[in-house]
């Protein structure tokens, strides 16, 4: 088989986000939503997942991923795992595919006031209140389907900085992408898919303006 590329897990060119090393939560999960549906193998999202294992208080990578539609994928050959619907090795690309699918779903819902997912994360367990630093923390269990696992990563920053959200998130109903440059997108555009009364002046470098949040207020 020819070598290909490994995707970083994450993108070189983010500068450092404000407001804080927890930022790195916002940033793992815009880094998913960005790259596992650019034909990620099974090694990427490993890569993905061992490099932010500890943003979610793991040990390591999980062995297996599950999404509902599509079943529980193992990452490895010859991981034993039972689950009521095991999915094939060839499902990954689907199975990635529903997943970020679901984020960007949830996430627009946001847009319209639906925070229902932020509740279902807290009583869930997968988010929880860091009294020591104040921040909130990603810790989904290893079970848990990918789509709730990388919507942690959106809840623990959404939790901390609400303001910076509600602000100026962008969901683009063309490709999906997460971005947070609303004066220039609009709340439904990307840099890629711009709304027909956007203009693209100003615009000095469109992926870095179109994904690097600013500096935000903590409420
Ligand atoms: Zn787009």
């Amino acid at each position: 088989m020819a070598q290909r590329e490994i995707i970083l897990p994450t993108l070189p060119s983010f500068p450092a986000l404000g407001g804080g090393s927890d930022r790195g939560t916002l940033l793992a999960g815009l880094t998913f939503v960005e790259c596992a549906n650019s034909g990620w193998m099974a090694r990427d999202l490993l890569l993905w997942l061992g490099s932010n294992a500890e943003l979610f208080g793991w040990p390591g990578p999980p062995a297996t991923v599950t999404d509902p539609s599509v079943g529980t994928l193992a990452l490895h050959p010859g991981v034993r795992f039972t689950a009521p619907h095991v999915a094939r090795a060839q499902d990954l690309s689907k199975l990635l595919a529903m997943s970020r699918w679901q984020v960007v779903l949830t996430l627009r819902g946001l847009l319209s006031g639906d925070d229902r997912f932020l509740k279902g994360a807290i009583f869930g367990g997968r988010v929880r209140r860091d009294a020591s630093a104040s921040a909130w923390l990603a810790r989904p269990t290893e079970a848990d389907v990918l789509s709730d696992i990388i919507l942690s990563l959106f809840a623990a920053d959404i939790l901390a900085y609400r303001n910076f959200h509600e602000d100026n998130l962008c969901v683009c109903d063309v490709c999906g992408r997460i971005s947070y440059n609303s004066k220039v997108t609009g709340r439904t555009g990307c840099s890629d898919h711009l709304p027909a009364s956007a203009t693209s002046s100003g615009v000095r470098d469109r992926r870095e303006a179109d994904t690097v949040p600013p500096p935000p207020t903590k409420r």
